[in-house]
């Protein structure tokens, strides 16, 4: 089966639960780190230093910027080496108080934070270790740890960049996007709470940006393992939902895959990725 390219995009947005991340691998350079560089040069950010607790200078000429990171955010520090690594804080621990105190930050960043990225790592050696060893026996809980971890990772780094001192406004890119996506910032700023305080148990309010309608939308999520790595790009996917297959395949899954397998168009796959990461 040949797909024209258009057929081929759609196909691969049907993979609706990364849309929203992809938008973060829009750059040139590859990867998640790189990922956040993308949107945050090419918007209309002031070249502030980082944060700094210490740096009198931006609570005072400088506060307008209210600290926005230079070029791409903590995304950009969370893979060093070909390891994930927990990046340091952009500000110290009692920079966000009396809103959000040093200790829970401490114990959020030093401790929660950081078990993420020792697990994202432990279940990358444990994937590395099954393929070296072509024993798949674990693979539902380790691409479960991947991406449990995974987004935990992604996800911290980014809520670290999300808080300032006092807060900020939005740039002019971001308010002329919020008024056409929500109506107005303020709209915007009304549901994005909305939808957070309505989160059940754990998880996440989360503002993002749509790649194939162009739009912002505010997405909560209950269980970030759920939703792959918040920031991969799908490339090729499969579908086992039984109305792919159970017409022709009944209950047999794995017959599916394999015929998948043989129809799989990795030529597709290698456009995806020349698109969301130059390479
Ligand atoms: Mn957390």
């Amino acid at each position: 089966m040949t797909l024209t390219r258009r057929e081929a995009l759609k196909l691969s947005a049907a993979a609706a639960a990364a849309l929203v991340a992809e938008a973060l691998l829009r750059s040139k350079t590859g990867f998640l780190a790189s990922a956040w560089a993308g949107p945050a040069r090419a918007s209309t950010m002031p070249t502030a230093s980082r944060y700094s607790n210490t740096d009198n200078t931006l609570q005072g000429k400088e506060s307008s910027m209210h600290q926005v990171a230079t070029t791409s955010g903590l995304l950009s520090e969370a893979y060093v080496d070909g390891k994930y690594v927990l990046p340091k804080l952009p500000y110290d621990l009692s920079w966000l108080e009396p809103q959000y105190d040093a200790r829970t930050l401490e114990l959020h960043h030093d401790k929660h934070h950081a078990a993420y990225v020792a697990g994202l790592n432990a279940a990358l050696g444990k994937l590395d270790a099954a393929r070296k060893a072509n024993d798949f026996a674990t693979i539902q809980a380790v691409s479960r740890d991947l991406a449990f971890h995974g987004s935990g990772h992604v996800l911290h780094c980014l809520l670290w960049d999300s808080m300032c001192k006092g807060g900020s406004k939005p740039t002019a890119n971001l308010e002329k996007a919020m008024k056409e996506s929500f109506g107005s910032a303020d709209a915007c700023f009304a549901q994005f709470a909305a939808a957070t305080k309505a989160v059940e148990a754990s998880g996440w309010g989360i503002l993002g940006f749509e790649p194939v309608s162009k739009k912002l939308m505010i997405f909560t999520c209950e269980k970030h393992q759920n939703l792959t790595i918040w920031g991969v790009a799908p490339l090729l996917v499969c579908d086992v939902w039984e109305h792919a297959y159970y017409l022709q395949y009944q209950n047999r899954r794995p017959d599916w895959v394999d015929a998948f397998m043989k129809i799989a168009n990795w030529e597709f796959a290698g456009q995806r990725l020349a698109e969301v990461s130059g390479m």
